[in-house]
């Protein structure tokens, strides 16, 4: 037990930390260029927000949340998801003040008690982003290009992107009632919470995980040819945005999305590479949400985006994610004395921010440029008496075998330079 993480989680180790930086980084700049900006939250919430904001007839609220009472007697839910964290902060910061519409993102660690598996975690994360205000169907197309610019930049190939629009609850209603009526000489094949979800949300049978009613959901009538003339110019003129910017989509009428609290525009990034647990991204517009949390009623959309799966994407295509520069330089000692000054000289090259090691354990010279090479560090130095009275010592590129001698008064312009 001591020494094993949980079921369904997983550490990052530092040798492997760098391809998650590299990531993270990457969408901090894709996200900057979008004028997104960061919002951070807690881990945890009162359990109320998500059981409102997800849809309490959704697998993640009936089945998945890991929910707790604290010492003080509430009940609070670790977050499965960022959206409804980032609507309580809009509402409770008074965001919606400010000129909209409000652009956010996050990188965030999720938690949902799910069967871990490939691509399904218990904690797992997600990189998302939300707008609100607007209901333009350009800001829909910005965000799937956002996703877009993500997968191009990270070299990730192949990876459909499926659009629907789900309409709004005028159309909702009318299409629930015909996909009832078909539903209906089915329900005894249905599975026992579909069957629950029959009366009170029809649509969320469509995204059951169960073969049967997969089966069954497969030829039922579809929203999308049940549209409002709105829902409908809404869907078009995003498909549009979408042409206009060179990005390939493919209709699927059957896309639904697993909260409730979508509306119109849902859209899924699905991964060939990865199994079953294929989708890399999803998200959609939310325009019944900020009310349903207690605010006026104003627009929303996002996604979410799953960095584990899109890890495993990029191992499955065979993308490698680039090193970061190994150790500018490592300096090897002889004798105590030497070592002491070693230690002095890396303080100083870290300072002006040359990255710089040493021996912490008594090792000797040998065993210390065996650990050099280890590290990779790009340059070696010995230290000893002579090096030290002389205040010179021989600079060694590890690649090419070069060597110069240098001032240690210089050592830090010297290593800039070259
Ligand atoms: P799925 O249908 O695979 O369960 P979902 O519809 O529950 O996904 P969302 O709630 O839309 O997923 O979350 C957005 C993204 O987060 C998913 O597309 C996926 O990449 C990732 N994700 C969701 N659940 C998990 C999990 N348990 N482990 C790892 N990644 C996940
Ligand atoms: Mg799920």
């Amino acid at each position: 037990m001591l020494t094993k993480a949980p079921k369904g989680t997983k550490d990052v180790i530092p040798d492997e930390s760098y391809k998650w930086q590299y990531i993270e980084n990457m969408i901090r700049k894709i996200c900057d260029s979008y004028g997104y900006k960061e919002i951070r939250t807690p881990v945890f919430e009162h359990t109320e927000l998500f059981e409102r904001g997800m849809g309490d007839t959704t697998d993640v609220v009936q089945k998945e949340m890991y929910t707790f009472e604290d010492k003080g007697g509430r009940s609070i839910t670790l977050r499965p998801e960022g959206t409804a964290s980032a609507v309580r902060s809009y509402l409770e910061n008074s965001l919606y003040a400010a000129p909209q519409p409000t652009k956010m993102y996050y990188i965030i660690s999720c938690y949902r008690y799910e069967k871990p598996q490939a691509g399904r975690l218990r904690e797992f994360h997600q990189f998302g982003v939300e707008a609100f205000g607007s209901e333009k169907p350009s800001i829909d197309a910005e965000i799937i290009s956002m996703a877009m610019t993500l997968l191009n930049k990270l070299g990730v190939k192949g990876l459909e992107l499926n659009i629907n629009s789900i309409g709004c609850p005028k159309c909702r209603k009318e299409y629930n009632s015909k996909l009832k009526e078909y539903l209906k000489q089915y329900l005894d094949e249905l599975c026992e919470t579909c069957n629950s979800r029959y009366e009170r949300n029809p649509l969320r049978i469509l995204d059951c995980r169960n073969s049967r009613c997969k089966e069954i959901g497969k030829n039922t009538p579809v929203l999308l040819e049940s549209l409002c003339d709105d829902c409908k110019a809404h869907f078009d003129s995003l498909k549009n945005y979408l042409d206009s910017m060179n990005i390939k989509y493919n209709v699927d009428p059957y896309i639904v999305r697993g909260l409730d609290y979508y509306t119109r525009t849902v859209f899924e990034f699905v991964s060939k590479d990865i199994g079953a647990q294929g989708t890399v991204c999803g998200g959609g517009r939310y325009d019944g949400l900020i009310e349903e949390l207690g605010g006026s009623p104003t627009p929303g959309i996002g996604f979410g985006m799953g960095i584990e799966r899109l890890m495993l994407t990029l191992e499955g295509q065979g993308i490698e994610i680039p090193r970061p520069d190994p150790v500018k330089l490592f300096i090897a000692n002889i004798g105590e004395k030497a070592e002491i000054k070693a230690q002095s000289l890396v303080y100083e090259l870290r300072q002006q921010d040359i990255s710089a090691e040493k021996d912490h354990m008594g090792k000797s010279l040998k065993a210390q440029m065996k650990y050099a090479d280890k590290l990779g560090a790009q340059y070696t130095m010995v230290l000893g008496e002579d090096e030290i009275n002389n205040n010179k010592a021989v600079l060694k590129n590890m690649k090419t075998g070069e060597t110069i001698e240098v001032d240690l008064e210089y050592l830090g312009n010297i290593l800039k330079k070259i």
